[in-house]
């Protein structure tokens, strides 16, 4: 949508016909890849810049297509978001999340949280509290170790009904986060409205701190702002150690990035914290 002058518009149209029949294949191909198993998660950590553990994850799906290799989320989310799959596909996150960290808890590393990240149309299409309260006594998980990670479009989707979804999710004691933080409209005014506990700082604000006096000083304000208001920050696409110092300085809470470690699936995952790898 950004900078598509008058001159793309040809371009454009052929482009869009393009995407129309890839966007029907992939539509078709995740009916039946939920079946299939063809869904996986990897996991990223997250660090905490006091002491330099992992103290938890996100878990990040990923579509691997027999012969075709792994489909961006990027891509197929908004699709599956779209046509009410992400419904489906939700819950089984959910759910594979949830037992993977209860195996992870058993293991020993019983303080370790996953965060989820949800859609829009799961608030529109289900009862969210239900499906958590659900989920967590399938996997014998306490509530205190799921973070649900929330984009201002939940948030902005309607009123009262995700408002009354959060607060009761409130209640059971799972983490609320706001994702993205930084790149929406309004950020400020939901800050006030819903009960969240964490700021993920944007990666386009991350990107530059070394060289960008003007993302810097957002983040050292955002980080103040988080204190001021008893939430805690983690700090997204975090790559360099210089990003990393930055962070530290401003007594930023957390970061997850490649610096420290790209997502990983559940092996590799199971090995790095194994090996107790620290900052
Ligand atoms: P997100 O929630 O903002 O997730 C962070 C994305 O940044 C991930 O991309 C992650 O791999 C990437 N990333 C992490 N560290 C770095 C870094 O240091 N540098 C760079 N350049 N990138 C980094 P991914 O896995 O491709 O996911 C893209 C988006 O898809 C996610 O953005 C999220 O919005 C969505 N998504 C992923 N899994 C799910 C899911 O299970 N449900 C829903 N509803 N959305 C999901
Ligand atoms: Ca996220
Ligand atoms: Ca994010
Ligand atoms: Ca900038």
């Amino acid at each position: 949508a950004k900078g598509r002058g008058r001159n793309c518009a040809e371009f454009y149209t052929h482009k869009m016909g393009v995407d129309a029949e890839r966007h029907m294949a992939l539509e078709t191909a995740m009916r039946t890849a939920l079946d299939n198993g063809e869904f996986e998660l990897d996991y990223q950590p997250k660090v905490a810049l006091r002491g330099g553990q992992v103290f938890g994850m996100e878990a990040l799906l990923r579509w691997r297509r027999p012969g075709l290799g792994v489909v961006s989320p990027a891509e197929f989310i908004p699709l599956a978001e779209e046509t009410g799959a992400i419904v489906a596909i939700g819950e089984w996150v959910l759910r594979t999340a949830c037992r993977q960290l209860r195996h992870w808890h058993d293991m020993g590393h019983t303080q370790l949280t996953m965060a989820v990240n949800l859609s829009p149309r799961q608030f529109v299409r289900q009862d969210v509290p239900a499906l958590i309260r659900a989920t967590l006594a399938d996997s014998g998980l306490p509530a205190k170790a799921l973070e649900l990670e929330l984009t201002e479009s939940i948030l902005m989707s309607d009123g009262t009904g995700v408002r009354d979804a959060l607060l009761q999710l409130k209640a059971i004691g799972v983490t609320l986060a706001l994702d993205d933080f930084g790149t929406g409209y309004s950020s400020l005014s939901y800050l006030k409205r819903f009960p969240i506990d964490v700021l993920k700082i944007d990666r386009s604000f991350i990107q530059d701190l070394a060289a960008d006096a003007e993302d810097a000083s957002l983040t050292r304000t955002i980080v103040l702002m988080a204190q001021s208001l008893h939430m805690k920050t983690v700090a997204e696409g975090v790559e360099t150690l210089a990003q990393l110092s930055f962070l530290r300085r401003c007594k930023c809470d957390a970061i997850q990035g490649y610096f420290f470690s790209k997502p990983l699936n559940a092996d590799a995952m199971t090995s790095l914290l194994r090996d107790r790898r620290c900052l």
